[in-house]
């Protein structure tokens, strides 16, 4: 999930509480995968959303979209959005199908530390096309863990992950971005997958400690998004599929750590 404002510097963390990150990290990553082994043919999204919330509940752990502040509060525990819906898509009644794109989204805080992660999941046999979509949007993802491990400012990063996404014949979403988190899912810096003036005046280190969710949305036609009217589901404006991955990754000595992946994985630093 994300917001568009973030008024103070980065506050960056030890190595202590990345390691209490990655505990919440590591409990986002089974969500995920929980929803991935539940997102089949016939499943309705509620019952995926109802099954990360009891997954939640039994350990403690605060889902953190349920009532997040918007024109209606968010009503669920994930964002689950569908082929040309973009991101913030409402869990419901309606049931998955072969062939779709399903973006899941979702975060906790589990001891007083947000982590959040969002996958795609092809259900059943896709279309080339939207298998591809699939391939460069998780390929953004990766370029952006890579080039953190060993560029110094984000928008060198940010200029490789867009440069992925359109050498592919994709587009970037420009109307939302990624964000700094911590104690708070939504912290200080904006982290845009792309580069404009804006991020040329609020461009940023990546300094030890720096933890941020990198989150890059690729549409296959054009960047374009609209908002649905239940206020919060964003499509795709000329209604062709888009991906969205996430993960929550933290900078740190030895390289970039994966703080939401299901095994230890650290990027060295090169
Ligand atoms: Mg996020």
């Amino acid at each position: 999930m994300l917001r568009a404002f973030f008024p103070h510097k980065p506050e960056l963390k030890s190595p202590r509480e990345i390691g209490l990150m990655r505990e919440a990290g590591k409990l986002v990553a089974e969500a995920l995968r929980l929803c991935r082994s539940m997102a089949k043919p016939g499943v309705k999204t509620i019952e995926i959303d109802q099954a990360v919330e009891a997954l939640f509940a039994s350990r403690g752990a605060l889902p953190l979209f349920k009532g997040y502040p918007g024109r209606v509060p968010f009503p669920a525990v994930t964002c689950i959005s569908i082929n040309e819906q973009v991101v913030h898509g409402i869990p419901g009644q309606r049931v998955i199908r072969e062939g779709d794109l399903l973006k899941i989204d979702t975060a906790c805080k589990l001891n007083g530390w947000c982590a959040d992660a969002a996958i795609t999941v092809m259900v059943g046999q896709v279309s080339p096309e939207k298998r591809r979509l699939v391939e460069v949007g998780e390929l953004v993802l990766k370029t952006a863990m890579i080039e953190m491990a060993r560029r110094k400012w984000w928008s060198e990063v940010a200029g490789h992950m867009q440069r992925v996404a359109e050498s592919a014949g994709f587009s970037v979403v420009t109307q939302y971005v990624g964000h700094g988190i911590g104690r708070v899912m939504h912290e200080n810096p904006q982290v845009p997958n792309f580069v404009n003036r804006e991020l040329r005046k609020h461009d940023f280190k990546l300094e030890e400690g720096l933890v941020l969710a990198v989150e890059p949305m690729v549409n296959m036609g054009r960047g374009d998004t609209d908002v649905l009217r239940d206020h919060w589901t964003v499509v795709t404006r000329d209604g062709l599929p888009s991906v969205h991955v996430e993960h929550t990754l933290a900078v740190t000595r030895e390289g970039i750590y994966v703080l939401t992946a299901d095994e230890e994985t650290l990027i060295p630093r090169s």
